[in-house]
């Protein structure tokens, strides 16, 4: 006994090194794990791929769309020459191909619902029987009214969303014509229509990074949001409380001022939405482009519900 007292009498200190030695390794190596698990994160987000027990969710998927052009138009086809580069912001979509996925999603018994009854739905926080699907448009030039608004007519009253920069309504921009207060306020007549923020005139980028990104504008950002408020009050009688990031992101100052205002705010990361979301977070959406429709929107739709 007095062999063992003795021992840790004289090697205390060694034991005491031993501990922290054992105390450095294991957070070093949780450590470890983790970027491990924010790497294969990452590697989702820029894969277009959504978290494998999501596919088995029944929830909603919130597209994001921005040019539909009718590629049987030579203007148009001009446009989607233009656009389709790799900048994953302006990808053009032909009509066609909206239509045959509108078609896809209902006869995969896919529930296309409007932005409200989404948000319904994640409030009253009970599971889901189907999977529901919402479309929205970012951005909004002319070809939202000339295409996207009578295809969608024609379906079947489709319900969807636009995103507006309240700042650039009817000035060129790429090739195309954003669309005017004129002719958003023939598509909003219908009531499937919703009308959401995109900034007033904040969407564009510094160095390469969203302007809404950068710390030093926030009050800039505030202000920017408080005129594109005003400006869809005046043009369309009632404010919104949707707002879609630029790029799909700003700073967690900015998405505390949104929720404090009430505002649900949509980003663009993959994911699908359940029932309980906490509404102060950005909702996912997903950017629709042949890749994401194949690698998303196809493999939840496939992908039998548990
Ligand atoms: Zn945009």
């Amino acid at each position: 006994m007095n062999k063992i007292k003795q021992f840790f009498q004289r090697s205390w200190h060694l034991i005491f090194i031993a501990l922290c030695l054992l105390i450095v390794g294991i957070s070093g190596y949780s450590e470890y794990q983790a970027q491990l698990q924010q790497q294969h994160v990452d590697r989702e987000v820029s894969s277009g791929k959504i978290p494998k027990q999501q596919l088995h969710e029944n929830g909603i998927l919130v597209l994001c769309y921005h040019r539909v052009v009718n590629n049987h138009l030579f203007s148009d086809k001009f446009a989607l020459a233009l656009s389709n580069n790799d900048q994953l912001h302006e990808y053009s979509m032909p009509i066609d191909k909206l239509a045959a996925q509108v078609h896809y999603l209902k006869k995969h018994g896919v529930r296309i619902i409007p932005m409200a009854t989404a948000i319904r739905l994640i409030k009253a926080n009970k599971p889901l029987k189907h999977k529901y699907v919402v479309f929205t448009f970012d951005d909004v030039d002319s070809t939202l009214t000339s295409n996207v608004y009578p295809l969608f007519k024609k379906l079947g009253n489709i319900p969807y969303t636009a995103f507006i920069v309240t700042s650039n309504t009817g000035r060129y921009d790429n090739g195309t014509r954003l669309a005017t207060w004129y002719q958003l306020r023939k598509v909003l007549r219908n009531s499937d229509v919703t009308i959401g923020v995109h900034t007033n005139n904040m969407h564009y980028l510094i160095d390469n990074k969203p302007a809404l990104k950068y710390a030093r504008n926030y009050s800039k950002f505030k202000k920017d949001y408080r005129k594109s408020e005003q400006i869809i009050k005046k043009k369309t009688g009632h404010y919104t409380p949707y707002f879609a990031y630029p790029y799909g992101e700003g700073t967690p100052r900015e998405q505390q001022y949104l929720a404090n205002h009430g505002m649900i705010t949509f980003s663009l990361d993959n994911g699908i939405v359940t029932p309980g979301y906490d509404l102060r977070q950005p909702l996912p959406r997903t950017m629709v482009d042949d890749h994401s429709w194949k690698n998303v929107i196809e493999k939840w739709v496939d992908t039998n519900a548990n």
